[in-house]
């Protein structure tokens, strides 16, 4: 049979995997945690750094194509991979989604095209760029060029004297700041390309953050204004055609409080806000990520079921008063469509991902009462 090999060992990379052996495949797996999500599930692991030059050799050597599930895998070692096998996405496009500068570009070069632009921004890389930030884009949000997820790496000022001091404790690292922005929605939009440039795209998923990390997704017929749908579908598009790119492409966008649409960030893989798919599609974002590494045809794939997402935060594991506990999965799992995905994770922390749970249904009503009843069972706030 062909081998599979994915960067990257998270609940991503799991899911990748569960995808790639349905179709028969094997599957190797390079991560440093020797308990991964994804280690533990795939027929091979290999134990070892990114950046490690004998495993990346060994995982060239056992596989006929690689992928990468980990946004800030090191560019190098995907394009040291693609030197003798087909990698995808490209490290090149992974290098500019890595860079929010880069990225921001991006997003600016296709505006041009979709009418679709990034929030009003400035980079910052040094003391005179402080100085010369216009006032329009305060307040505002400074990012770290790199290596931002989940909230992390930002932080909201209100005035230049803010902007200062939060540049100072970012380690004066290059940032951008973005306008603060009157958000009504956000939402995402998931496509897959092939190296023929044959593009597919799910349908636009509605999210819910909070404290900077995706909580609840909503997708099902009128989940958003129907302008801004159409508007992110083609800008995606654009941005994964611009890009040349092949794999799966997730571009997150705001829905303004005036309708109008910007676009946010992009993930050079499948997304958090499309494990829905595995349930309601029919075709997940990780059939279509093995079917782009593997060269098979990309069916478009159709959402044959209204669906709502909760993330299942390590949270969750704990009591109000702080002692761990098991979520009543039992009274989870009789609700009607209720699918639980739990990704392995041995240790409860706060904020991170130990699983999510799908509730299917035959519309957004039936979805919405299954999914707002699981969250009073889960303690978590209704949405
Ligand atoms: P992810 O985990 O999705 O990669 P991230 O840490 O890279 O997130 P962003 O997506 O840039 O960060 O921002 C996190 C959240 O902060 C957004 O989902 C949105 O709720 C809010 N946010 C970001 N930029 C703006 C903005 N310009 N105006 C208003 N809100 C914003
Ligand atoms: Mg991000
Ligand atoms: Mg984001």
């Amino acid at each position: 049979p062909a081998t599979l090999g994915v960067l990257g060992g998270g609940q991503l990379g799991r899911m990748f995997v569960h995808a790639a052996q349905a179709l028969g495949y094997e599957t190797v797996v390079l991560d440093p945690d020797a308990g991964s999500p994804a280690g533990r599930v795939s027929h091979h692991f290999i134990q070892a750094d990114y950046r490690d030059e004998n495993a990346l050799r060994e995982l060239a050597a056992r596989c006929h194509a690689i992928t990468t599930e980990f946004e800030n895998v090191p560019a190098e070692s995907l394009a040291a991979l693609a030197a003798t096998r087909p990698v995808s996405p490209a490290a090149e496009c992974v290098a500019i989604a890595q860079d929010r500068i880069r990225e921001k570009a991006h997003f600016a070069s296709c505006a041009t095209g979709s009418g679709v632009a990034p929030a009003p921004y400035a980079v910052i890389e040094n003391e005179a760029d402080l100085g010369q930030v216009p006032a329009v884009l305060l307040p505002g949000i400074l990012k770290t060029a790199r290596l931002g997820y989940d909230g992390k790496g930002q932080a909201r000022v209100a005035n230049r004297d803010e902007l200062a001091a939060a540049w100072q404790r970012m380690g004066g690292v290059a940032c951008v700041l973005e306008q603060m922005l009157p958000l009504a929605h956000e939402c995402s939009v998931i496509v897959a390309r092939g190296r023929d440039g044959q593009v597919v795209s799910l349908p636009v998923q509605r999210n819910l953050h909070r404290d900077g990390i995706l909580a609840v997704t909503e997708v099902y017929e009128g989940n958003l204004p129907e302008i801004a749908v159409k508007q992110a579908q083609s800008a995606t598009v654009a941005i994964a055609n611009e890009l040349n790119y092949v794999g799966v492409l997730c571009v997150e966008f705001f829905v303004l409080q005036n309708g109008s649409l910007v676009v946010n960030e992009m993930a050079p893989r499948p997304h958090n806000s499309g494990h829905y798919t595995v349930d309601a599609c029919d075709a997940s974002q990780f059939d279509l990520q093995v079917r782009t590494l593997a060269g098979l045809p990309l069916a478009a794939p159709r959402q044959h079921s209204a669906a709502i997402m909760l993330n299942l935060l390590g949270d969750l594991w704990f009591s109000a008063d702080g002692q761990p506990r098991t979520p009543p999965w039992r009274d989870l799992l009789a609700l009607p469509g209720a699918h639980l995905h739990l990704y392995g994770k041995t240790e409860a922390r706060r904020g991170r991902k130990m699983g999510h749970l799908t509730f299917t249904g035959p519309d957004a009503g039936a979805v919405r009462q299954r999914a707002l009843q699981a969250a009073a069972l889960l303690g978590m706030e209704a949405f």
